[in-house]
């Protein structure tokens, strides 16, 4: 029987990791789900890390939570950008107010039986200069209505529940958690991406959906994800696993190294640089350096970008070659300049790019 992961230092996640990491080069295209990994974690605990001993998980700190993702993300950046997806929906379950969803759906959720997911962009950095929020609700009996789309919602033709934002008229927003087999629900397939296809991310349309009092997780309220709901400060997971998959790339270059005396140099720099960054990020989830969350975010796609890059050139046409890790790396690295990326930083990465000075005006803010 598999031994659940209790701490960042057992040994079962480097069991864990070799497995994750053996699978990886499978999940490619949108008919390629990660399910055999998903239910793999689930076997390990994984999903427990995230809860509090309280409500059945293992409680883990910020700190603890990151090493994990920084150790999953290494092996395997799709199952682990899937898992952060996942953890998000069972956080805000977990974190409200209201118990109903949580009674209902939490066990199962964190033993794997059943998949949630989460659809909240579009209240943060998605279509937010579109005068219309894309997800409306609408006040009715004992409970709301919901028109429009989610934008973007990982995993959702698989998921059983999705947790979702969506704006009354007033402006204020609610977060729910609505069953995926809700009446009115059509939760697209997936898209072929640059990158990360197999997390079968796409849009989910939602016509007159009823959503009961009992499943609201929050609101209605303005800012709904500022209302502390589930939610994690400091915006550090998007950098963790930035870093874990520079942790694959630099860990590539150094075994080439032992082979090649011209790559020793640049594979102590960027192991170095790697290592120095991520000893940055866990002192910032320990709260141990006041911590500016955009420049280490900032840093991570910066090293992210590089450190794959470098990869790919030792590996020269190998590495080109469709199924090279370092190729995969690559496209993966690109993921980091939009997944989340706040306005300010995509903003500075622009002016980098263009090669123009950082205080000029790109124009109105998304
Ligand atoms: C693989 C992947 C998985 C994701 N999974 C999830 C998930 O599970 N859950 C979730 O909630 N989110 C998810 N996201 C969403 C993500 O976090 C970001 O919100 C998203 O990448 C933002 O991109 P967007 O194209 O929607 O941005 P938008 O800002 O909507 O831009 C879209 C287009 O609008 C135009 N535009 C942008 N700004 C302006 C402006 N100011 N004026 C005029 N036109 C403008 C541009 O042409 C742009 O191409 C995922 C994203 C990706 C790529």
């Amino acid at each position: 029987m598999t031994q659940p992961i209790q701490h960042p230092q057992d040994p079962n996640l480097d069991h864990l990791c070799s497995a994750l990491r053996d699978n990886a080069p499978r999940w490619s295209r949108v008919s390629d789900w990660p399910l055999e990994s998903l239910q793999l974690c689930g076997r390990f605990g994984v999903f427990r890390w995230f809860v509090s001993s309280a409500q059945g998980g293992y409680g883990w700190s910020d700190r603890e939570q990151t090493e994990g993702y920084l150790r999953l993300a290494e092996a395997d950046l799709v199952t682990t950008f899937v898992i952060t997806q996942y953890m998000g929906a069972i956080r805000r379950i977990a974190g409200s107010t209201n118990p109903h969803a949580a009674e209902a759906w939490l066990e199962r959720l964190m033993n794997g039986d059943s998949f949630a997911t989460v659809g909240i962009s579009h209240l943060t950095t998605s279509r937010r200069h579109l005068s219309q929020p894309v997800l409306k609700a609408v006040r009715v009996d004992e409970g709301y209505q919901l028109s429009g789309m989610s934008p973007w919602v990982t995993g959702g033709t698989h998921a059983d529940l999705l947790v979702g934002g969506a704006t009354l008229d007033d402006g204020r927003q609610i977060l729910a958690a609505v069953p995926r087999e809700s009446r009115g629900i059509d939760a697209k397939p997936g898209a072929e991406l640059v990158a990360l296809s197999s997390s079968c991310t796409d849009q989910v349309m939602f016509e007159d959906v009823h959503v009961s009092d009992a499943m609201i997780l929050g609101g209605p309220i303005e800012n709904v994800l500022q209302s502390g709901i589930g939610a994690r400060t400091g915006g550090l997971q998007t950098s963790t696993l930035a870093v874990g998959l520079s942790m694959a790339a630099a860990k590539f270059l150094s075994a080439e190294a032992e082979k090649r005396q011209d790559l020793l140099e640049p594979s102590a720099q960027l192991m170095d640089e790697v290592k120095i960054l991520r000893d940055t990020l866990l002192a910032a989830c320990s709260g141990e350096v006041s911590c500016d969350a955009s420049e280490i975010r900032g840093q991570a796609n910066r090293l992210v970008l590089r450190s794959t890059q470098a990869a790919l050139m030792a590996a020269k046409g190998a590495g080109f070659v469709d199924g090279h890790p370092a190729g995969r790396w690559c496209q993966q690295a690109l993921f980091f300049l939009v997944w989340s990326c706040p306005q300010p930083i995509s903003h500075a990465h622009l002016c980098e790019l263009t090669n123009i000075p950082l205080s000029l005006d790109l124009g109105p803010t998304s």
